[in-house]
């Protein structure tokens, strides 16, 4: 079987967007390829964070994806693998200032920092260097698929250039060049304003949180914006199109269908669909909380259990560095 690796940070909540966009296609991807799931707190304090709230929502994140159907054996936290980090220098020395100066996540984030804070803006090279240890935590294992989105393609393409420049330099096709995994995931829009892809970084009433209570999910889906007065006359309003795309992604096609005639028509009214999608995002995520709160009721021994799938995992990672060691000419104790 192929190697699959793919990570997520540990910013919070889960939105409707990422379950759609990334975690439900994981889930789905476990059946054909041996996958690796990463819950990477390294790379979340690339941006400012609190102490405790890292640790909080390291945890919280590992709960929600296992709840999502993630399998403990697949699922590790980064900072567990220290040779994250040991790669990650390595590579860093592989890389030029100008290449990372290019990488539009960097120019994006800083900016985002500099919006925020004005004048006291503290950029770390940490958000610099960032794409490096993404790298590491693709090209330590191997990776053969990296499923991402359009806005990681950059990334992954700087890491397989590290790749080949490693093997160029060292002597050796050693690492792989990893190869992305395009699958078809929807994008899903802002209820509040859905000119904007749902974010938390927006603000609570731009996203739609995944385990949230039952009776925000259904407000905010009533409340969503429909029309925002710019659609042109014929076309459908982003509003209402984001709509359509959640009771798709719920797998309703039946219903999708039926209002969808009925939009056609003239006849429909957005009352019924925000219902039906109410309904239909209340029907998936319910499972996933009962199973949430299962997981939760066994919180030791679910940490437990990801504490020794990190150990098991990190067993692959400390492999490749004893082998990069050796191509490099670090120092080792044999
Ligand atoms: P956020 O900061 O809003 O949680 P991230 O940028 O951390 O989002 O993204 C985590 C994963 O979720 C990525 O794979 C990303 O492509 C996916 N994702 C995020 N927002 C959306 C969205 N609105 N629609 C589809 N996928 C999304």
């Amino acid at each position: 079987m192929k190697n699959v690796l793919s990570c997520i940070q540990p910013t919070g909540d889960l939105h409707l967007g990422n379950y759609f966009g990334a975690v439900q296609n994981w889930v789905r991807l476990q059946e054909n390829y041996q996958c690796t799931y990463g819950v990477v707190d390294y790379h979340s304090m690339t941006m400012p964070y609190k102490a405790e709230t890292l640790r909080e929502n390291t945890w919280k994140m590992v709960f929600y994806l296992l709840a999502c159907g993630i399998k403990p054996e697949n699922l590790f936290i980064q900072s567990l693998v220290p040779e994250h980090a040991e790669l990650s220098w390595v590579l860093s020395c592989l890389t030029s200032y100008g290449e990372l100066s290019r990488m539009t996540q960097f120019k994006d984030k800083s900016k985002q920092l500099e919006e925020k804070s004005g004048q006291d803006v503290f950029v770390g090279a940490g958000l610099f260097v960032y794409p490096v240890l993404q790298a590491a935590d693709i090209l330590i294992y191997h990776a053969d698929y990296v499923p991402i989105g359009k806005d990681q393609q950059q990334h992954l393409e700087l890491s397989r250039d590290i790749a080949q420049r490693f093997n160029h330099q060292f002597g050796k096709e050693y690492f792989i060049h990893p190869e992305p995994l395009f699958t078809e995931t929807p994008k899903i829009l802002s209820p509040a304003d859905p000119n904007k892809k749902m974010s938390k970084s927006l603000g609570e009433k731009h996203y739609i949180n995944l385990f949230g209570e039952e009776d925000r999910i259904r407000k905010q889906i009533k409340s969503a914006v429909t029309d925002t007065g710019e659609t042109k006359a014929g076309e459908m309003s982003p509003g209402v199109q984001n709509l359509f795309e959640l009771l798709r992604a719920c797998g309703h096609m039946a219903a999708f269908q039926s209002l969808m005639a009925d939009y056609h028509a003239g006849t429909l009214k957005y009352s019924d669909l925000k219902e039906e999608v109410a309904n239909s995002v209340a029907g998936l995520v319910n499972p996933l909380r009962e199973r949430l709160s299962t997981l939760q009721a066994d919180k030791r021994n679910v940490k437990a259990q990801i504490q020794e799938s990190s150990a098991e995992i990190r067993k692959r990672a400390q492999q490749t560095m004893r082998e990069v060691r050796e191509l490099t000419g670090l120092a080792s104790l044999k």
